[in-house]
C-alpha cells in the first residue's frame, strides 16, 4: 500500500502492535512493532545440523558451531529422507502469532516480514547457491482455493531472489486433503495422515537435483519428511527443508503451542 494511502487509512482505522499495544504507523512488520518483532525468539547457534533443534545446555560452552544432536545421530539414514531441517525462529511470540494470522486469518501480506526472517536466516546458515531447485510444501487444491494462496509458496517466493540459479518448482502436489499434523496424537496417526498424500507431476525435471523445500512451520516433521520422501523417490539427489519456525520449546518457557 502506498505511504499516503496507508497514513490516511491509519488515521481512521489505527493499527496497534498485537504484542505491546503500541500504535503502528505502517503495516511493515505485519501488526507488530519493530521492537516486539525483534524480540520474538530466534533459533540461535548452536543447533542440530540435521533437525534444526537448538542444543540444550550447549550454549554454556560458548560454542558457535552447529553439530548433529544425539537423536539424529541414532536415526538410520533411510528414516531421514530430508538431509536436514532448518528453522529460523521458535513457533512462539510475535513470529508465531504472525504465522497463525498468515495461515488462518487471510493475511498474505505477512509473507513480507516472515519471508525476511526466513531469508536472513537462510543467507546466514545455508549455502543457497548449492541448490538447483526451490519448492514449497503444497496445499490440497480446495484448501488453496479457500485460502486464496499457499503460504509456503509465498514464503518460497521471498527467498527466490537470493537463489538466481535455482528453478522454482511446483511439481510436488498434495493430491488429497490431510489434517493438521499438530492435531493428531500418535506418531502412527500422523504417519497415516500424510502417507501417500503427495505425488510428483510427471515432467518434474528434478532428477539428480539438490532441492530446498520451504514450509511455514515444522511441527513433528512428518509432512516435510513425507514430501522429501516423494521428491527423493522421483529422483531428487538431496532435499533440505527450510522453515520460518520450528515448534520446539523456547528455553525456559512452557511447551510450545502446536496449532
Ligand atoms: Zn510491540
Ligand atoms: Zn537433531
Amino acid at each position: 500500500m502506498g505511504g499516503l494511502l496507508l497514513t490516511l487509512k491509519n488515521l481512521f482505522l489505527p493499527i496497534f502492535c498485537k504484542a505491546c499495544g503500541e500504535r503502528l504507523l505502517t503495516e511493515e512488520n505485519g501488526f507488530f512493532c519493530p521492537d516486539c518483532w525483534d524480540l520474538s525468539p530466534r533459533i540461535a547457534r548452536p543447533f542440530c545440523t540435521l533437525c534444526g533443534r537448538p542444543h540444550k545446555g550447549a550454549v554454556g560452552f560458548g560454542t558457535q558451531s552447529n553439530f548433529p544432536c544425539a537423536l539424529c545421530r541414532a536415526l538410520p539414514q533411510k528414516k531421514r529422507p530430508a538431509r536436514r531441517i532448518a528453522g529460523a525462529a521458535y513457533y512462539d511470540g510475535p513470529i508465531g502469532e504472525a504465522i497463525r494470522l498468515f495461515k488462518f486469518q487471510g493475511r498474505p501480506a505477512l509473507a513480507g516480514p516472515l519471508g525476511e526472517t526466513l531469508t536472513e536466516f537462510a543467507l546466514r546458515e545455508l549455502t543457497l547457491a548449492a541448490y538447483d531447485a526451490l519448492a514449497p510444501v503444497p496445499l490440497f487444491r480446495t484448501r488453496e482455493r479457500e485460502r486464496g494462496y499457499n503460504q509456503s509458496a509465498l514464503l518460497a517466493r521471498e527467498v527466490q531472489p537470493h537463489m538466481p540459479g535455482a528453478e522454482y518448482s511446483e511439481a510436488l502436489k498434495r493430491h488429497r486433503p490431510t489434517r493438521a499434523q499438530s492435531q493428531l496424537k500418535t506418531p502412527e496417526e500422523r504417519r497415516k495422515n500424510v502417507s501417500g498424500a503427495f505425488s510428483m507431476a510427471d515432467d518434474h525435471g528434478l532428477e539428480g537435483k539438490t532441492v530446498l523445500l520451504v514450509d511455514d512451520v515444522v511441527t513433528t516433521g512428518g509432512t516435510v519428511m513425507e514430501c522429501a520422501r516423494v521428491l527423493r523417490r522421483a529422483g531428487a539427489a538431496v532435499v533440505d527443508v527450510l522453515a520460518v519456525a520450528l515448534a520446539v520449546k523456547v528455553p525456559g518457557a512452557p511447551a510450545p503451542r502446536r496449532t
